[in-house]
Parts: C-alpha cells; sequence; structure tokens
C-alpha cells in the first residue's frame, strides 16, 4: 500500500470551494455573491480604467513589454520605491518619509496580502514570535496562513458580538492574557480599514486604545490592509491606523517591529496579478536591524518562489509613479467605492427584515448579514444563491439586474 494513503483529506476552501460549487450550478438564476472581486453594474469584473491606460503604456514600451527575465529576490526597485512613496510617503506624510530617509523600513514586493502574510508569519515565526492574536471573526485565511508557516498558538479576541463591536472585551482579553504570559512574544493581526468579514471598524478613539494596549503590551503589530481605499474611496485616507501607529508623540517606536502587509488586489483589482507587499518598521538609530530583516526577507522568498512576478507589479508601479494615472486611479478607486455604498443603500431600502441594525455603519466590498450558515444553505440550495457561510456577501455581485431577486430571497430566509 502507497504511504500516500496516509495523508487525509483537507477541509476545502471555505471562500474557494463555493465558487467551484457555483460554477457547477447549471441554474440560470444563480447569484455568485462569495468572493471579494468588484464587478460593475453589468456583473462584469472590470479593468480600472487607470490600469487599461498603465497596460497600453506597457504595451508600447518596446523594454518594458519585452523584459521577461527574474526580478531581483524582494521585487523589482522602481516598484519598491513607488510603493514606499505611495505608503510612506503620500499615506503618512508626517512620519513616513523620514522613517524612509532614516531607512528604517525593510521592503519586500510580494504575492499580493496573502504572500505579504505568508512571508511575514514565516519571518516572525523563525526568529520572534509563535503566537497570535486574531480577530473572531476574521477572514479564515489568517489562521491558515500562520499556521502554516509555524505559528503554533492561534489565539482569538472578541470583536464583534451581536451586531456591534466589542472592543471593551477584546482589551480586557488581551490585558489578562498576554500579562498572564509574559514570557511568550505576542503578535496580534489587525484590520487597518473595512474589517472582513463585518465590515466594522473601530472609531479613532478606538484605535487610540486599541494601538495604545499593543504597544504597552509589547506586542508585535501586523497591519493587514487589504482593502486601503474602498472605506473612504481615498486610498491615502483610508492608511490612519499606520499613521496612528507611526505617531511618534504617542509611541517613541514599535521595538519589536510593525509589520505592514499590503494588497493591491482589491483597489487597483490586479487580483490574479498577485501585486501586494510587506514592509517592516524598524526601531530608531539600529541600522543593523533592518539589514538583517532585509537579508532574511531576501532568504525566506529565495526558498519558497525565488522572486515574485513582474507584469503586474510594472503596472502598479506605472499606476503610482505618473501622476496622471494616479489621480485616474484615485478617480477609480472613489467610483468603485461609490458604486459599493450605492448597492449598500439600494439593498437597506428593499429589505424588510430585522438584521440590519448595522448594515449602513459597514464598509467596504461585503454586506455581514448575520444569517446563520443554516440560512446561508437555503439560500444556496433554494436559491442559486451563494455567500460564505458567516453570513458574508459581496455587494458588487449585486446589481439592477438581480437585486430584487436577491433582496426577496434575503427577506425569505430571513422569516
Ligand atoms: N487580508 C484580508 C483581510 C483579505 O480579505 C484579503 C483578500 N481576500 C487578503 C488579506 C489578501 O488578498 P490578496 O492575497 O488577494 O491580496
Amino acid at each position: 500500500i502507497s504511504s500516500l494513503e496516509q495523508i487525509p483529506r483537507a477541509a476545502p476552501d471555505r471562500i474557494l470551494g463555493l465558487t467551484e460549487q457555483f460554477a457547477r450550478d447549471t441554474r440560470r438564476q444563480k447569484v455568485n455573491l462569495t468572493v471579494g472581486v468588484y464587478k460593475d453594474g453589468w456583473g462584469q469584473v472590470t479593468t480600472f480604467p487607470s490600469v487599461a491606460r498603465a497596460q497600453k503604456l506597457i504595451d508600447s514600451d518596446f523594454e518594458l513589454n519585452t523584459d521577461l527575465s527574474y526580478l531581483p529576490i524582494t521585487g523589482c526597485p522602481e516598484y519598491s520605491s513607488a510603493v514606499l512613496s505611495f505608503l510612506f510617503g503620500e499615506s503618512c506624510p508626517q512620519v513616513g518619509p523620514r522613517l524612509l530617509e532614516e531607512g528604517r523600513v525593510s521592503f519586500a514586493q510580494t504575492l499580493s496580502g496573502t504572500g505579504a502574510l505568508a512571508v511575514a508569519s514565516k519571518l516572525l515565526a523563525l526568529f520572534l514570535s509563535r503566537t497570535v492574536w486574531i480577530s473572531e471573526p476574521s477572514w479564515p485565511n489568517h489562521q491558515n496562513i500562520f499556521r502554516s508557516n509555524g505559528f503554533t498558538d492561534l489565539r482569538t479576541y472578541p470583536y464583534y458580538q451581536n451586531g456591534r463591536l466589542v472592543v471593551d472585551e477584546w482589551l480586557e482579553k488581551l490585558k489578562t492574557e498576554v500579562r498572564k504570559d509574559p514570557e511568550t512574544r505576542h503578535s496580534i493581526i489587525l484590520h487597518a480599514c473595512c474589517h472582513n468579514p463585518t465590515g466594522l471598524d473601530p472609531t479613532r478613539e478606538e484605535w487610540v486604545r486599541i494601538l495604545d494596549t499593543v504597544h504597552e503590551l509589547g506586542m508585535i503589530p501586523i497591519l493587514d490592509m487589504a482593502y486601503q481605499g474602498l472605506e473612504s474611496g481615498n486610498p491615502p485616507a483610508d492608511a490612519y491606523v499606520l499613521r496612528m501607529a507611526l505617531d511618534e508623540k504617542r509611541y517613541k517606536c514599535w521595538p519589536n517591529g510593525l509589520f505592514v502587509c499590503q494588497s493591491f488586489a482589491k483597489n487597483m483589482g490586479l487580483y490574479g496579478e498577485r501585486v501586494g507587499s510587506l514592509s517592516v518598521v524598524t526601531p530608531p538609530a539600529k541600522p543593523h536591524v533592518r539589514e538583517h530583516v532585509d537579508s532574511q526577507l531576501k532568504q525566506i522568498v529565495r526558498s519558497i518562489y525565488s522572486s515574485p512576478p513582474g507584469y503586474g507589479s510594472r503596472v502598479a508601479t506605472m499606476v503610482l509613479s505618473k501622476s496622471f494615472l494616479r489621480m485616474q486611479w484615485y478617480k477609480d478607486v472613489a467610483f468603485m467605492t461609490e458604486r459599493l455604498s450605492q448597492v449598500r443603500h439600494n439593498m437597506h431600502n428593499l429589505l424588510k427584515w430585522p438584521g440590519l441594525m448595522n448594515f449602513q455603519q459597514q464598509h467596504g466590498m461585503f454586506y455581514y448579514t448575520g444569517l446563520s450558515p443554516k440560512q446561508v444553505d437555503v439560500l444556496r440550495d433554494k436559491y442559486s444563491i451563494y455567500m460564505t457561510m458567516d453570513g458574508r456577501l459581496s455587494l458588487s455581485g449585486v446589481n439592477d439586474h438581480n437585486i430584487d431577486y436577491v433582496c426577496e430571497a434575503l427577506d425569505a430566509v430571513s422569516k
């Protein structure tokens, strides 16, 4: 008998498994509201105008267009400087540029946000921490990524209960548990905006308390910025948690590092191109720390995929570094965000059910309905409407053609 037979079947991915099932569904009225991919009002996945223009420019540039050689291990230098100046220049103008001048940010181009989290968790688990705190609920892949990369202790902090955020309970739990366990170095994943799946984020005042607690407890913050721009429609504005964390009057520094995992999947529509980054902000006056982190990032990347892909990062670099494209990009993000909030508003007006208390306060790509797994099953089996088991639906899959059907079905199952 083959030893391969000892391999147990892994659970299907909770989100992508549904997409496969959707593809097999032959009913005409089927609606896919599972994955967070933006679709326009006609149900099409679109290319942003800024991105399409960048692609044209690349197409017409012989050198850019024909260079299929390897990128450096941690990415293309032009991409690094464009993204660093977007993240730490434009998004954090008070402190960021000085951090860059002082050479305190270690940076790697990564395979989108997932790749950033994977490389970050690998580095952390190798040298700093194997305990991570994840919000309950959260994007299910957080657990998967951290476990796969060497974290042995995955804990959850209460985030949302009965339609509201529970920041007091969250911080109480951290204080009690982390203080009980001072020998352990604790990391924590913070959703920088548009929390997935709830769509609800702490207020600025609550963020001050959260960051104060994380800092006071000596935890390592990992900012997951997968939706920068989808809260306010303005990408730099949405980096407010990063700006707050870098406020040097409040937090002189993050002695164990501040990790920023960022993605252009959603806010540039570059999903399949896998374009993102990891930045590690290191403490001041310790240049060797940044250099050592740089070297370890290289080693990690080299051992997994050697170097990142080129094309998508070329597109992002072009969008970020040509000011007319960057301005167009901001318009594109604002347009997408406006449509998402319009859909949210229209659904709110059509739905008759009581589970709507925080619907209008939610933002981003999703509507967190509060439906139970059983109700989600009925929606799928009876109405061919697919959403994730946690009751999250992707708003952009709703459009003028299906909004009545979707809302009637939601009303019917929530009775
Ligand atoms: N973090 C969160 C919270 C997400 O929702 C996502 C996308 N679903 C990601 C990270 C990363 O996505 P990607 O790898 O496509 O950038």
